[in-house]
C-alpha cells in the first residue's frame, strides 16, 4: 500500500501516472459532486438523495474491493476515494 503524506495537488493539470493521491474534498471536482471522505459529513440539505448508508466502496464506479479503505473511482481519475466517501454521483453497486 502507497501513503501519500500531506500535500494534495490542487492544481488542474492531469493526473499524473504516479502513485495515486487520495482525492481532497476541495479537489475542484470534487466539490463539483459534493464528495466527502465521511459519507455521514454529507450535507442533507443540499444531497437530500443522500443516504449514510450510500458509501464508495457500494458504488458502481468505485474500482477498489468493498472491504478496501481507499480505492480508485472511475470519475476521480487517479485519485483514491474513501471508501466509506459518498458524492452525488453515487450509483448502487451491482451485486
Ligand atoms: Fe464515491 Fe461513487 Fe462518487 Fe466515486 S462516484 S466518489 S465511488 S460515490
Amino acid at each position: 500500500m502507497c501513503v501519500v503524506a500531506g500535500s494534495a495537488a490542487l492544481g488542474t493539470s492531469h493526473a499524473s501516472a504516479q502513485a495515486a493521491a487520495t482525492l481532497s474534498e476541495s479537489d475542484p471536482q470534487a466539490v463539483a459532486l459534493g464528495y466527502r471522505a465521511d459519507t455521514t459529513k454529507v450535507d442533507a440539505a443540499k444531497f437530500p438523495q443522500h443516504q449514510a448508508t450510500q458509501m464508495c466502496n457500494g458504488c458502481q464506479l468505485f474500482q477498489g474491493k468493498a472491504t478496501d479503505a481507499t480505492g480508485p473511482c472511475q470519475l476521480y481519475a487517479g485519485k483514491l476515494v474513501a471508501g466509506k466517501g459518498w458524492c452525488s454521483a453515487w450509483v448502487k453497486r451491482a451485486a
